[in-house]
């Protein structure tokens, strides 16, 4: 090699950023810290990473012993359990794609998912065997389905099927060789729910996986250290727990995994009894819990954090988990395209002063800032980047290692000429790089040529007393081409009328964006990872306000 040549080279190791890398580190120097699973019957499960990368490296042995080449799709239809953040290293470490699918999804979208991934096997909770049952004469690739339980716990089983803890218990885990592949090999795959349109397949790489893990690990953004008990309520089939179980492993938490109850009283009882000082969901797990901490006029002890994220983050949720709990709101946004970490609101810097509480308030209720990893703008219809003074919206688009550049099976790229993703949300950003999400583009509302922010709106009036849950649609009117309804479900108990809200609204938003209508729903519709429906309702009243 000539002196020039051996310069450039690179010199320092070829060290492929493998997820099995993350088990390995936890079993090596973390091996004795705790994991802890509530099973079906409601018992608790201890086990530590140790352990746990041991029977991942069983779950290995039983895909070499079969012959499952790299790359094949391996789906799961679990809750978060040790089975399957087991299952979940032990597919990826073998160099095979775990498609973590959501057992609330309708089965024609699980059909449509299985078929689209090509799914050979299905790791799958016993309580979800009737489902299974009903997707499998529709998905002709699946093979073998494997109960994440104990023998006999799904009941007789047919000749295609096995219970977990017998699929595992001679495969030796020597058989396993893990990593020893690229770091661009796919690792895992997550469809979007498909809002609209059939959904779309996001398949992670090791690679992206792993620098994920390094970028929302930072201080300002999860942050989690081995000091911490992590409680991940997000579920794995919601864009991999956000991530939990890697970070989980990369700084030897203690992870405390939920199973099928997310009811306040059982996530109560876990946040306390594990003593979890960081956890993690969708803003509608919370209001459970605090239904029935107010019910029964309980503290958290333990808890110092909180991610929350999925959908905006409420005014009433922050003051409650702070005030009423000393715990740190962290208001996250992404998505499944982003692996999922986009913003976080971190603390504010220094240079920002004592804020007054309202000033802090405001900030905490923004979506947050992009940690080193995550490049955002925001574009005009037109693509031309806008000014970040927080007041001018645009469309927010993406770049970096963890974002999405094609959907599985598309040959077209997704991203435009610099690079970037177009999220299909609307914001602004304001001089201090924080961003606020003033809709989704397809739930915007455009009246008379100036766009409405539905969720400023829907924040607002989910701050009055009697309401449990706010939604603001978009209504066709002759004049404005839009105007903003609002539709309400209201706490228990509670009666309301539409001025009572107008009231409320008042000088809380400008007059133009006050909605012509207030109406009053015993349920509000939500999808399948939470979140409300607003399609659901957009079609429920433009049918009956022609
Ligand atoms: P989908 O809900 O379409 O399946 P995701 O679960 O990936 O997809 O959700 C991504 C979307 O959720 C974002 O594009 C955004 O519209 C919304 N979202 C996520 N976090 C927040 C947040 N903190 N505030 C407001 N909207 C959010």
């Amino acid at each position: 090699m000539s002196e020039q040549a051996s310069f450039d080279a690179d010199l320092m190791q070829q060290w492929e950023m493998t997820v099995d890398r993350l088990a390995v580190h936890a079993e090596r120097w973390h091996g004795r810290r705790e994991i802890v699973g509530r099973l079906a019957d409601g018992q608790i499960a201890r086990t530590n990473w140790a352990a746990l990368a041991q029977r991942a490296r069983q779950v290995t042995a039983v895909l070499v012993a079969h012959g499952i080449p790299m790359g094949t799709r391996i789906g799961t239809l679990a809750m978060n359990s040790i089975r399957h953040v087991e299952t979940w290293y032990g597919v990826m470490g073998h160099g095979a794609v775990c498609h973590t699918l959501n057992p609330r999804l309708f089965d024609d979208q699980l059909i449509y998912m299985i078929n689209h991934a090509e799914d050979r096997w299905i790791f799958a909770d016993p309580a979800f065997r009737s489902q299974v049952e009903r997707l499998l004469p529709h998905c002709p690739t699946v093979e073998k389905v494997i109960y994440l339980g104990e023998p006999g716990e799904a009941g007789v089983l047919p000749a295609t099927a096995t219970d977990y803890e017998t699929l595992i218990a001679d495969a030796d885990p020597a058989m396993a060789r893990w990593g020893h592949f690229s770091e661009r090999t796919p690792a895992a795959l997550c469809y979007t729910s498909g809002t609209t349109g059939n959904p779309k397949g996001v398949q992670y790489s090791h690679r992206s996986q792993m620098l994920h893990t390094l970028i929302s690990g930072q201080r300002d953004f999860l942050g989690l250290s081995a000091r911490d008990t992590l409680l991940s309520v997000v579920p794995m089939f919601h864009v991999n727990a956000w991530g939990l179980p890697y970070i989980a492993a990369a700084a030897g938490s203690k992870l405390v995994l939920p199973g099928a109850r997310l009811d306040g009283a059982s996530v109560y009882e876990l946040l306390e009894t594990e003593g979890v000082t960081f956890t993690a969901a969708v803003p509608t797990v919370w209001q459970l819990l605090f239904d029935f901490l107010s019910e029964n006029k309980l503290k958290l002890t333990t808890l110092k954090r909180v991610a929350i994220g999925g959908s905006a983050c409420t005014d009433a949720l922050v003051r409650g988990f702070r005030d009423g709990h000393g715990v740190e709101v962290l208001h996250a946004w992404g998505m499944t395209e982003m692996s999922p970490i986009g913003t976080i609101s971190g603390p504010l810097p220094p240079s920002l002063g004592d804020p007054d509480e309202s000033t802090r308030m405001a900030y905490n209720l923004k979506q947050g800032r992009v940690p080193f990893g995550v490049d955002l703008k925001i574009t005009s219809e037109e693509g031309v980047r806008q000014p970040h003074d927080g007041i001018t919206p645009g469309h927010i688009k993406v770049s970096g290692p963890a974002i999405l550049e094609r959907y599985f099976r598309d040959d077209k790229s997704a991203v435009d000429a610099e690079g970037f993703f177009d999220t299909g949300d609307i914001g602004t950003v304001d001089p201090h790089g924080y961003l606020q999400i003033t809709d989704r583009s397809k739930d915007l509302i455009k009246s008379g040529g100036e766009w409405i922010s539905s969720v400023e709106i829907e924040n607002i009036a989910s701050g009055h007393p009697k309401a449990l849950m706010a939604a603001v649609i978009a209504m066709p009117h002759p004049k404005w081409r839009e105007r903003p309804m609002l539709v309400v479900k209201l706490r228990p108990g509670q009666t309301a009328t539409a001025a009572e809200f107008h009231d409320f609204l008042k000088g809380k938003i400008a007059n133009w964006w006050m909605p012509d209508e207030v109406t009053f729903v015993d349920e509000m519709p939500l999808g399948a990872t939470g979140k409300l429906d607003k399609k659901v309702l957009r079609a429920r009243f433009t049918t009956t306000h022609p």
